[in-house]
């Protein structure tokens, strides 16, 4: 509990999803496009209500001042009526309209303000105390009405003129208010259209970014080129997504190896009784070494002794060798790469496998001695021993397996069905040959021999493994595997092996 009352850090798994939640969301991103988008909205709309009520108090003072100079025209109506006519009942209505007009002004100063200065409206409400003082003096004045009348006239022009100038300012100001009303409906529209553009560019750039950046991790993942997604953001869905993807990898990464492993242990069961005759050689030249050493040992010169112990220990030395062969390749090791002369490991593989091949069968190899091959020696060995064992199981009884191995020039064509990075290079590489003169492999199945699980053979003899682990290993290799087949003319495995560091330095740098 946290008595201080200060709030702490969430440290805890769930604290710490909650603040990556709150960090940043592909979700959060669009909602917060949308929310941004909707308050500009929304403050544009209130601009143009505030805007709405500028415009109607321009049009309710428009009414007000119509209003004053309807009235000055009535005056002037009911005045010339009364001229003509001498009716008392148009001087009255002309006081009547005097005083709306006089009552208007007093009323609505403040906002006829807008539309004429102070002066302006004094000298109207003064010349209307003019004229109402005049009319008043031509009604009671029968005798003056001759003189009194051009006065009248003159001071009820001068109020009109006074009223129509007002009405003049009023409506100039009104078009100058919707112009710029229009004015700015256009910018708010362009500042929309602006923001929304701008918002929806920003949210490309933050969602479909990381999007397309994960796209390309995962095509780079396809290619062999990285093992795990990198994350292109921290948003919490794409996060997510690549610790699943990641995960999946990982287990998908594991049971490959456990696949390899299973392969790698049925290669070990094959080659067990090869290994048993390749051992059984140079312990029986020690066994023979010792035994002549035990007969002869008193009488025996110093040369001779020298001689028997110096083959006991070759022999010793051959017979671990074969046994750290066997042990390289029987456990898990790291991928590595180094420069192996061929024959001998060819060598060696046929020995292991030496006793699956069937007795009539000849193996012949045609590989210089001299010829190196950058390679990792055990997973090498795993490929050879394969490609004899397959190349062994499809064999009759006066069966061939010819492995024979040559420098070849860049771009030299390989025929036949290839698949592997190194296929197409245009690298000087070593190129390994396992053919045999067995049935051959139908022109139908032969596109799917590398696919894991497929085999021809009957349950107990095939995993279907085999040449999955083949194009695995070459693949790790940055070399290049093709099989070509006539039905009844044999198989022929090509693999296509960097030659050395400086080659596949130089198309690593490519
Ligand atoms: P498996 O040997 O367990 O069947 P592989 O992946 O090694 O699995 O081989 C797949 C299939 O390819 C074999 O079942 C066989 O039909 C065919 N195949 C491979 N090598 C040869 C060969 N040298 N001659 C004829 N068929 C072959």
């Amino acid at each position: 509990m946290n008595h201080s009352g200060v709030s702490e850090k969430d440290n805890s798994p769930r604290g710490q999803q909650k603040n990556l939640a709150w960090r940043g969301s592909l979700r959060g991103k669009i909602s917060g496009a949308y929310v941004a988008v909707a308050v500009a909205m929304l403050l544009a709309s209130l601009f143009f209500v505030g805007e709405l009520r500028t415009l109607e108090a321009r049009v309710e003072l428009g009414q007000r001042v119509t209003e004053l100079f309807d009235t000055v025209l009535e005056i002037r109506r009911y005045e010339r009526n009364y001229f003509l006519h001498r009716q008392p009942a148009d001087q009255a209505e002309n006081a009547q309209q005097i005083a709306r007009a006089r009552d208007l002004l007093t009323t609505h100063r403040t906002d006829f303000l807008a539309v004429a200065p102070a002066a302006r409206l004094d000298a109207l409400r003064d010349r209307l105390d003019d004229y109402a003082g005049q009319m008043a003096a031509y009604a009671a004045t029968p005798a003056r009405q001759a003189t009194l009348e051009p006065q009248v006239r003159a001071l009820g022009k001068t109020v009109v003129g006074l009223a129509e100038d007002m009405a003049r300012v009023e409506r100039s100001q009104i078009r100058a208010t919707l112009a710029s009303f229009r004015n700015l409906l256009f910018g708010v529209i362009v500042c929309m259209a602006l923001l929304i553009v701008l918002i929806g560019r920003a949210l490309s750039q933050r969602v479909a970014k990381p999007l397309k950046a994960l796209e390309a991790s995962a095509a780079a993942i396809g290619a062999n080129r990285r093992e795990t997604l990198a994350a292109p953001s921290r948003d919490r869905e794409i996060v997510s997504i690549i610790e699943a993807f990641n995960h999946m990898l990982k287990e998908l990464d594991l049971r490959r190896k456990s696949l390899m492993r299973s392969e790698r242990l049925a290669s070990l069961g094959t080659m067990l009784s090869g290994v048993a005759h390749e051992l059984n050689n140079p312990l029986s030249n020690i066994s023979s070494s010792c035994q002549i050493l035990i007969e002869e040992a008193d009488g025996a010169q110093p040369a001779t002794l020298r001689k028997y112990l110096s083959n006991i220990d070759q022999q010793t030395e051959r017979a671990r060798a074969i046994v750290r062969s066997l042990f390289d390749f029987s456990r898990d090791r790291a991928f590595s790469r180094e420069t192996v002369r061929l024959k001998p490991l060819v060598e060696q593989t046929v020995g292991f496998v030496r006793g699956e091949i069937a007795a009539k069968s000849l193996v012949r190899l045609a590989i210089a001695d001299e010829l190196v091959v950058l390679a990792d020696p055990p997973r090498l060995q795993q490929v050879l021993v394969n490609l004899i064992r397959n190349a062994m199981e499809s064999l009759g009884p006066d069966g061939r397996i010819d492995i024979a191995a040559e420098y070849v020039t860049a771009g030299a064509p390989l025929p036949g069905t290839a698949l592997g990075p190194g296929c197409g290079m245009d690298d000087d590489m070593v190129e390994i040959r396992v053919e045999d003169n067995g049935p051959g492999i139908p022109p139908d199945i032969l596109p799917r021999v590398f696919d894991p699980f497929f085999t021809t053979k009957d349950v107990g003899h095939g995993m279907g493994l085999g040449l999955f682990v083949v194009y695995e290993i070459i693949d790790e290799h940055g070399g290049c595997i093709a099989v070509d087949s006539a039905p009844g003319a044999g198989a022929r495995f090509r693999i296509r092996l960097p030659r050395s560091m400086r080659e596949t330095q130089k198309r690593e740098a490519a």
